[in-house]
């Protein structure tokens, strides 16, 4: 598959496309992006990102050039573009299965971002910073813990089983609504699994029978050990089994 980038309205080679080195993202990070995956073709949950990307455009006064039925049918364009859209294409190459098979390491680490993290904006330095920090460590994922309690990942939602119960924080300003974790939740719904949407401490993590990642490229990863302690018995546990079942029979 070419790698594609469409730029300002033009489809062009990835290697070809190009930003001005006076654009506000680049200068300033003053811009919203989004990431999802396409499985055969087939976008998964397109209109949740767009959505997700019109709260994000409009939480920075960013005018988006197109509607719904314009990013889901991107042609050529006469319009005149005031912000710089630019979407890319490529391969993916999906995390190895021994991380799902014998469950992944994750970091915790303070978190040290704004207190807009539900806007999926250009502004991810912590989040460079934190990931930097768990592949140091040789871990997968950084989690970030805010006065004892665990929000996300750099690049992911967290999840833990407590009592046969699938416990997330709950979507707020200091994390990301992720698109895989609203699917999770439903998907968890769907097994008669119960859900608390729930403000989470580092301490539960610990004591969770299991623990998982939840994320766009990484789908449902199980978590084998935080911080180099191990989570529960055996990878991946039964509720994250079922979990991770259901979503590969979703994009089949
Ligand atoms: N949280 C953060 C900070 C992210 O950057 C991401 C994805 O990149 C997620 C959560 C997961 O969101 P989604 O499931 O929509 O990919």
């Amino acid at each position: 598959m070419p790698d594609i980038a469409f730029a300002n309205g033009v489809f062009l080679p990835l290697a070809e496309a190009t930003v001005s080195v006076e654009d506000r993202g680049y200068q300033f990070g003053d811009g919203v992006y989004e990431l999802l995956r396409v499985y055969g073709g087939v976008p998964l949950r397109p209109l949740d990102h767009l959505a997700r990307l019109e709260r994000s455009a409009r939480a920075l006064g960013i005018a988006l050039p197109f509607d719904t039925a314009r990013w889901t049918s991107v042609h050529t364009y006469s319009v005149t573009l005031v912000p710089t859209v630019v979407i890319t294409v490529r391969a993916l190459t999906p995390p190895a299965e021994s991380l799902y098979t014998d469950g992944t390491d994750i970091v915790t680490v303070p978190d040290l971002r704004w207190s807009r993290c539900d806007i999926k904006s250009l502004n991810l330095l912590a989040n460079v910073l934190a990931k930097q920090q768990a592949r140091n460590a040789g871990a997968f994922e950084a989690v970030f813990v805010r006065d004892g309690f665990v929000l996300e990942g750099a690049t992911s939602n967290v999840m833990a089983v407590h009592r046969g119960s699938l416990v997330t924080p709950p979507e707020g300003p200091l994390l990301l609504s992720g698109v895989t974790r609203h699917l999770t939740l439903q998907l968890a719904r769907e097994a008669g699994i119960s859900i608390a949407e729930r403000p989470l401490t580092e301490a539960e993590l610990y004591t969770a029978a299991e623990v998982l990642l939840t994320g766009t490229t990484i789908e449902i990863l199980p978590v084998g050990r935080i911080n180099g302690r191990c989570i529960g018995e055996g990878f991946p546990g039964p509720i994250t089994k079922e979990l991770m079942a259901r979503f590969r029979k979703l994009r089949a």
